[in-house]
């Protein structure tokens, strides 16, 4: 398998298998300081043709039948950066049943065209872990061009237009913590179906922050409905190629 990976269990959707539209060296137009996948070669913003849809569709015919609970487009990089989002969507809709979901770091949201893609998804997890510029630039180190004004903006937009489609999926580590009450305030303003509370629990760069202290963020954000990193067992769902899982979703981190 080149581009599909998996069955993991997701804390977010259940038992989930992953499609990667980037599936090469990483592209993405964020670097966050907590990313599991490294650095790549910096920041991209074009989009273009990373994976060929029929290649990519021929091999998710190839599956066997799998107990899954969603199809979620994530993997190598920022998923919106694939200008074949919108046509690899409506194919695989028209063969598997299984919901879809998309995880997106929210860059190109502004996009009219982007956002008309994600509306095929059954759920879009927007990325929304800071409430100001300047924290973005600490936290997300955006590519050149990317403001904190201009990812909200397409957040909301895409909320107004879809909003019961839209989740919010917030990253906590000690930089952004002391933001969490303004970031719950900027939730309610959104009003998305749900909120994902995450902390780095995999290999990554950043330290994540204790069960304690999450629970303490989760209540700033009620009434919404909140689901985050520790509330979930951690049982694990055996993939069909172990290395191909791993590279798109490091192991957890031993606690
Ligand atoms: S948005 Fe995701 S893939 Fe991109 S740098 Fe951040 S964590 Fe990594």
């Amino acid at each position: 398998m080149k581009y599909v990976y998996g069955p993991v269990l997701s804390w977010r959707l259940g038992t989930s298998l992953g499609v990667d539209l980037i599936s090469s060296n990483k592209a993405c137009s964020f670097e966050c300081i907590y990313c599991q996948l490294g650095k790549g070669e910096g920041p991209v913003v074009k989009r273009s043709i990373f994976v060929p849809t029929k290649e990519l569709i021929s091999e998710l015919e190839s599956l066997p039948p799998l107990g899954i609970d969603y199809i979620t487009l994530s993997g190598c990089g920022e998923p919106t950066l694939a200008a074949n989002l919108g046509e690899v969507l409506s194919e695989i809709k028209k063969r598997l049943k299984q919901p879809i979901a998309v995880l997106t770091n929210s860059t190109l949201m502004q996009d009219e065209k982007v956002c008309s893609e994600l509306s095929l998804a059954d759920k879009v997890i927007a990325k929304l872990d800071v409430p100001d510029e300047k924290s973005l630039e600490k936290i997300n180190q955006p590519a050149p061009g990317i403001t904190f004004a201009a990812v909200l903006d397409g957040i909301k937009r895409f909320a107004a237009e879809y909003p019961k489609k839209l989740a919010l999926q917030i990253m906590f580590v000690s930089q952004n913590k002391e933001k969490a009450a303004a970031m719950a305030q900027l939730a309610k303003e959104i009003n998305p179906i749900e909120v994902y509370l995450n902390t780095p629990l995999r290999e990554s760069d950043a330290k994540p922050l204790s069960a304690n202290e999450m629970q303490k963020i989760k209540k700033l954000f009620f009434p919404l409905k909140v689901v985050g990193v520790y509330d979930k067992e951690k049982s694990e769902v055996i993939p069909m190629e172990e290395d191909q899982t791993e590279k798109r979703r490091p192991r957890r981190k031993k606690q």
